[in-house]
């Protein structure tokens, strides 16, 4: 039997270290895309806005303007920007379903889009990535507020 050379076990802790952040990313998105594979359709535009009603009272953000809409998205499935007049609009592009809709909502309530937008580059990043995407997912998914 050949034993592991140190070079070896080197070699292969750092390719294993490095593959977290890509199965992370990986897991993050696979949760959310089974979660709107297994969610309510959403096809037309009145469908949207009850869908859309129902969730805002569900998360308790009445005080808030949003509106939501089918387009065309420079990211994902969905996504949310916040307007010059203070209100948000969701926009769903191939996420026409009850679960996009309710990881776009959860952006808002944690204040995603509030953030200073001169804040440092690489802290917003990683931000994004292992703060705000993963609780956006996980509410979308399981309905838990982290
Ligand atoms: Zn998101």
């Amino acid at each position: 039997m050949k034993s592991l050379s140190l070079r070896k076990i080197v070699r292969l802790s750092i390719n294993s270290a490095l593959s977290i952040p890509f199965l992370y990313v990986l897991s993050t998105e696979g949760i959310s895309t089974t979660s709107m594979l297994l969610s309510e359709p959403v096809r037309t535009r009145s469908h949207l806005e009850s869908v859309l009603n129902e969730e805002i009272k569900k998360l308790g953000i009445t005080n808030k303007r949003i509106s939501a809409g089918f387009g065309k998205t420079s990211y994902g499935f969905a996504e949310v920007k916040k307007l010059s007049d203070g209100s948000y609009e969701i926009v769903s592009e191939n996420g026409k379903n009850r679960s996009a809709i309710r990881h776009e909502l959860y952006h808002i309530v944690r204040g995603y889009l509030d953030y200073n937008e001169v804040s440092n580059p690489y802290s917003s990043f990683f931000k994004y990535h292992f703060v705000e995407e993963p609780q956006a997912v996980i509410y979308q998914a399981f309905g838990i507020k982290l």
